[in-house]
């Protein structure tokens, strides 16, 4: 066993994340005391000032710490030698304990008996006023060993201070270091808890930094392997709230590929996530919440965010959306080619029409709410087909029926999603052409008005 490990506990993970960024190593076995002492002396020093002690450690994270002398009582003590003394105290409790493994977190060690463990020192926890809250009976709190509750006084240099703090807990650990990292940065150069860059939203974040090591690594299979959640919380005298973000893998995976594939696309995409559309990227990135992370977030659809249907555009490359389809929605190349084939014998057809049908065709497409009025589009195309003198119709009984029905009741692989990807296939090779259309019909609707204006 080593002196630290990983426990696959946020807290106390964050903790050994923050002791391995200090001495710029990766892997727990390769801490020595040394490097364990000198992250003691650098948390003490920065834990005895006022904008940690006060601020953070008492105001957002552990109320009241005795070990880390944020109770208000302490003040006159405090003192960055007072504070190192507690924790080499803590420190020593680990190489001693023997004889129990009931810590809830490692399951490894005793828990901790010398004192009480409350949220003061371990967040979220009960304040101790209730001491029946703890289901192991133990009337001094946690069974938590001394190697859990250590670590995690070390927690709050790992996490970003947003309005609460966030917490980002990954495996495997050397993303969880690559995540935590700029957060010991942040502190080693200003001697503040990082602010995350000024983001406020804890998902926007994520995804910035998700871009961020895409480009440095260069690879969206990078995040294949990565869990990740994000913990989001706040722990002090008045209140005590988190919230629990998991970050399915396929979004992250997606979120990379679409930015080394298509940057502008996914942009485009993000934008259309936002309602204030005239605010900079920037500016909304950082205060926004956005409508595509939530959605990616909840593993639903964001196929609607692929093109913009009042401008009858695409906003992403077919290769984005075809990854998208496949990666997240599960859908299987062969359906997703078989849609492509069809909405490129619809494109053929369209551009066969005078202008005023292909608009209403399109339209019709647009306005499909219901499963039948999608059924009528493709009724109507065969129609028209028939009044071209087309002999070959645009689909077989078979095509039909599969396009229909063949993607069951899944919201996210319905006829929906067929019908989102036909109309994207469509702006993507009409787009000139429905704009054209589009404008003949903007100053036809502006000549009805102005003729109105005459007759009264
Ligand atoms: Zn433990």
């Amino acid at each position: 066993m080593s002196l630290l490990e990983w426990t696959g506990h946020p807290f106390v993970d964050a903790g050994l994340a923050a002791v391995l960024l200090l001495a710029n190593k990766n892997d727990p076995t390769d801490l020595t005391e040394k490097d364990v002492e000198s992250a003691i002396d650098f948390v003490s020093k920065l834990y005895a000032r006022d904008e940690w002690n006060s601020k953070i450690i008492h105001g957002m994270i552990f109320p009241n710490n005795g070990i880390l002398m944020a109770n208000p009582a302490m003040k006159k003590r405090r003192t960055s030698e007072n504070i190192a003394k507690n924790l080499n105290e803590l420190f020593s409790e680990i190489k001693n304990s023997s004889g129990g493994f009931n810590c809830v977190i490692c399951g490894e060690r005793p828990a901790y008996d010398k004192k009480e463990v409350y949220r003061a020192v371990f967040p979220l926890l009960g304040s101790g006023d209730v001491t029946n809250y703890f289901h192991s009976g133990n009337p001094k709190g946690a069974d938590i060993c001394a190697h859990c509750l250590f670590l995690a006084q070390f927690m709050p240099i790992a996490c970003y201070r947003l309005p609460r703090i966030l917490l980002i807990h990954a495996y495997p650990y050397d993303i969880m270091l690559e995540l935590n990292k700029d957060a010991i940065r942040d502190v080693k150069l200003t001697q503040l808890a990082s602010n995350a860059e000024n983001f406020t939203k804890p998902e926007n974040y994520l995804f910035h930094r998700i871009k961020e090591i895409t480009r440095k690594v260069g690879t969206h299979k990078y995040w294949e392997r990565a869990s990740i959640n994000l913990y989001y919380f706040v722990c002090n005298n008045q209140t005590q709230v988190l919230d629990i973000i998991h970050v399915p893998t396929s979004a992250m995976v997606f979120a990379a590929y679409a930015e080394l594939v298509d940057s502008l696309g996914w942009n485009k995409i993000l934008m259309a996530g936002w309602r204030n559309r005239d605010t900079r990227f920037e500016e909304l990135e950082r205060n926004y919440r956005n409508e595509v992370y939530s959605r990616l977030l909840n593993e639903e659809s964001i196929l609607e965010y692929f093109f913009d249907r009042q401008n009858r555009n695409t906003n992403a490359k077919w290769e984005l959306l075809n990854f998208y389809c496949v990666e997240v929605l599960g859908m299987d190349e062969k359906s997703l080619e078989f849609i492509k084939s069809i909405g490129d014998r619809i494109v053929e057809t369209l551009q066969k029409l005078p202008e005023n049908k292909l608009r209403d065709r399109v339209r019709e497409l647009e306005r499909a709410e219901r499963r039948y009025q999608f059924e009528m589009f493709f009724i109507r195309l065969e129609k028209d087909r028939l009044e071209l003198g087309l002999e070959k119709p645009l689909l077989s009984y078979e095509e039909f029926a599969s396009i229909l029905t063949a993607y069951g009741e899944d919201l996210n692989v319905s006829w929906r999603t067929a019908k989102n990807l036909l109309l994207f296939r469509i702006y993507e090779r009409l787009h000139e052409k429905l704009l054209k259309v589009g404008e003949v019909e903007a100053q036809g609707e502006a000549e009805m008005i102005f003729a109105g204006g005459e007759e009264t």
